[in-house]
């Protein structure tokens, strides 16, 4: 089947779909979003400015019922860091983005100021409807208002009150299987980009379409030999259907890398509390959902759906990253505390993570005591309400810094560090020093590799190979949860390559395919202005020892800079 890219001028100058051209045919999720941006974005253009453009994408693979492998991308010139900016989340708008044949949406130019427009995408074609009546309306209200309107079974992509005042933390939302908008496109501010171009909401209706892969026997038969390799291996079999992403606490914890008071410490007392162990136990006795698929067909079901001591709904899902910046670095230990506060933030539409080490830095800074939730709690709403203290801490965790004069900021590019710190996992560190996106864990998850986590001198060649490897995951849209079977097994990446796009390539192809987005989205941040000198950790962690193993970040910066050295002239492309 075709697919159409559909383009979107939100200034009044309607809607045009076209066939996807012949040299973006191969690409999806993030080589889409990536490719346009650096083809058709000013690198020197204001991120919230009509002439940055913002792109949503479902991966390459999407459509089918193959386990995980249908994720969500969204690009576009980040707010919080300047630079080029690629999202990916699970849900259900990438499986219908894909069944009606749509490979991107593409938005420009921005509605006239106070309009509030979404988008409504089905067989029909696409239309922008008036949604004045949601704005400045909380993501779960949205959500179903919206579900009320279109219908039970339409995909969302929503922006929140903070996507509409723009701040830069700002992210887009997602709806679930069960239509509860908690799967977040999370990072970088899209949220903001979407709010400054008057869109609040993306609603698909894939009522009567249907996806038809290049074979479709044969991808049946992939399907089921994913699903039960998935099933067999005890990770992505057992321990994350049963632990969700929180299996990883303890581990990060004993390393000495869980990011605790503002990253002062890298072992939180209260980790017990918040573990992969508690959590489950927590869900299981009161009557919550563990082993929950986040989007159709996932067999690993990382996710989970949190409920109250009542048994009462109260946020899916509770994740690793959003409990260790939201817990044990502000000085909690409650997972109870941690969910309501998850909750408040999806409301609002701010990632968690910023979230998190924002309010740590202002902590440090002597807003609040580590440790005060009832205060933590009145600060997430101050963001919703548009305080100048609200917009402040929505602003990110390097504008914290900033406002109250602080050098102790965990951040690369101005966006935070995720629930690791990279003195104690020297990995980490070059992904998140090195990655265009900023301190972005998913760039390279460096905890997967079978490396010393503490030895600086043995990191370099993996975390730079893992980067190749992610970045053709999320072109292809395929979770990087499912790596221990996919990335261990990749022909069976390339077969379904194969049967569901009919195009032949081999994993190194595939691999090329990640360094040249890599090279492409590295052109864009060097014409916005980046050089070497922002490819680095924030000083402190240079400096100053973590506690309880004491390491600094000691990998040598030479290091650093020879991390592209496959990239040199930009001979890829
Ligand atoms: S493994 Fe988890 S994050 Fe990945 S697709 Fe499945 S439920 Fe979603």
């Amino acid at each position: 089947m075709a697919r159409k890219i559909v383009e979107i001028d939100l200034s009044g100058h309607g809607i045009r779909v076209e066939e996807c051209p012949e040299d973006l045919r191969l690409l999806g999720g993030r080589g889409l979003t990536s490719t346009s941006i650096q083809r058709e974005t000013d690198p020197l253009c204001h991120p919230l400015a009509p002439e940055n453009l913002l792109v949503i994408a479902p991966g390459l693979l999407a459509g089918t019922g193959l386990s995980s492998a249908n994720r969500l991308s969204a690009g576009a010139k980040s707010p919080l860091t300047g630079g080029i900016k690629e999202a990916n989340s699970g849900g259900t708008a990438a499986f219908k983005l894909a069944r009606l044949g749509i490979a991107a949406l593409k938005f420009r130019g921005a509605a006239p100021r106070g309009r509030c427009l979404g988008l409504r995408v089905s067989r029909e074609g696409c239309r922008l409807e008036d949604l004045g009546f949601l704005a400045g309306k909380g993501i779960y209200q949205t959500a179903e208002a919206l579900r009320e309107r279109f219908g039970a079974r339409v995909g969302l992509i929503i922006a929140g009150p903070a996507g509409e005042m723009r701040m830069s933390t700002a992210c887009l939302s997602v709806t679930d299987p069960e239509g509860e908008p908690c799967r977040n496109l999370g990072r970088g501010g899209l949220g903001a980009v979407a709010g400054a171009k008057g869109l609040k909401a993306v609603i698909i209706d894939d009522e009567g379409a249907e996806f038809r892969p290049h074979d479709p026997e044969a991808t049946k038969a992939l399907i089921r030999d994913f699903a039960a390799r998935l099933k067999a291996h005890p990770v992505t079999g057992e321990k994350f259907p049963k632990y969700g992403t929180a299996m990883t606490l303890m581990n990060v914890n004993k390393l000495g890398g869980l990011p605790t008071r503002n990253f002062s410490a890298g072992s939180f007392e209260g980790a017990e509390g918040l573990s992969g162990d508690r959590l489950y136990e927590t869900i299981s006795s009161r009557g919550g959902q563990y082993a929950h698929g986040c989007m159709p067909g996932c067999v690993i079901r990382c996710s989970n759906k949190y409920v109250d001591p009542a048994g009462k709904a109260v946020v899916g899902s509770l994740d690793f990253e959003t409990i260790g910046l939201l817990g044990a670095n502000l000085g909690l230990g409650d997972l109870d505390q941690v969910a309501e506060l998850n909750k408040l933030c999806n409301d609002i539409g701010v990632d968690t993570m910023e979230t998190g080490a924002a309010l740590g830095v202002l902590a440090e800074g002597g807003l609040f005591a580590f440790g005060d939730f009832p205060r933590v709690r009145d600060l997430i709403q101050e963001i919703g309400q548009g305080t100048p203290l609200g917009r402040l801490i929505g602003s990110g965790a390097a504008a914290c810094g900033r406002a109250y004069g602080l050098d102790r900021v965990p951040t690369v590019k101005g966006q935070s560090m995720a629930a690791y710190d990279p003195r104690a996992i020297k990995g980490l560190g070059l992904t998140y020093a090195l990655s265009p996106m900023g301190a972005d864990h998913t760039a390279g998850n460096a905890i997967t590799l079978a490396v010393d986590p503490t030895d600086p001198r043995v990191q370099l060649e993996a975390v730079r190979e893992l980067h190749w490897k992610y970045t053709a995951l999320d072109t292809l849209g395929i979770c990087i949860f499912t790596g221990r079977v996919s990335l261990a097994n990749p022909e069976l990446i390339e077969q379904a390559v194969r049967v569901i796009t009919g195009w032949a390539a081999s994993w190194a192809e595939l691999l090329e395919l990640g360094k040249r987005i890599l090279h492409r989205e590295r052109d864009f941040n060097r014409r916005a202005g980046f050089t070497a000198a922002h490819d680095r950790l924030p000083g402190f962690m240079l400096r100053e020892a973590l506690p309880p193993n004491h390491e600094v970040f000691d990998v040598p910066q030479a290091d650093l800079d020879s991390f592209y050295d496959f990239d040199r002239e930009g001979q890829l492309d």
